[in-house]
């Protein structure tokens, strides 16, 4: 099952980074309770969304922290990280500077981050191709580069959404136990 109550095994919390409107918070809907905006508000009030993952035998709650919006700020202060086991650093396929601030996502992830945190780097909006202005094979070879794992997603169209999520949870439990 999935209810908030159920006894859990693990409570891992993980981090949601990148850009302003890379689709951070539209990433995290669909994976807490598989639901899409189209609208682009920025994320305000909700910090957090849990959901609950069977690995094996045991049972995760996955925290995920979402940044309410201070990244427009770069207000992303050091409580954010702390503690947090894994972190997804968010890209959008169709604008090339989100791709380059990854670099200064990295710096701040570890800076602030666990030395041994899982980070999945995902390129999102997979969706709309046309305008696409990074290569998957750019994305793929920095997160080689760089020790991470690597996922495009759709959280439009809700593909690897799911993958890219679960990715980080199983680096985590296989870390952790
Ligand atoms: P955040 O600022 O990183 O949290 O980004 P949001 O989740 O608020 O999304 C910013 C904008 O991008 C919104 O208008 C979303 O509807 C849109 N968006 C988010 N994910 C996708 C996607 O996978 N495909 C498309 N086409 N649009 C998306
Ligand atoms: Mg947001």
């Amino acid at each position: 099952g999935d209810s908030y109550d159920e006894e859990c095994d693990y409570l891992f919390k993980a981090v949601l980074i990148g850009d302003s409107a890379v689709g951070k918070s539209n990433l995290l809907s669909r994976f807490s309770k598989d639901e899409f905006r189209l609208d682009s508000k920025p994320t305000i009030g909700v910090e957090f969304a849990y959901r609950n993952i069977r690995v094996g035998e045991k049972l995760i709650k996955a925290q995920i922290w979402d940044t309410a919006g201070q990244e427009r700020f770069r207000a992303i202060t050091s409580s954010y990280y702390r503690g947090a086991l894994g972190a997804l650093l968010v890209y959008d396929i169709t604008r090339r500077a989100t791709f380059n601030n990854v670099a200064k996502w990295l710096h701040e992830l570890r800076e602030f981050g666990n030395s041994d945190m899982v980070v999945v780097l995902v390129g999102n909006k997979s969706d709309l191709g046309n305008s696409r202005e990074v290569d998957e094979g750019e994305g793929k070879n920095l997160a080689e580069a760089e020790g991470l794992c690597f996922m495009e997603t759709s959280a439009l169209e809700n593909k690897n959404v799911e993958e890219a999520f679960l990715i980080m949870i199983s680096k985590i439990h296989e870390i952790t136990s």
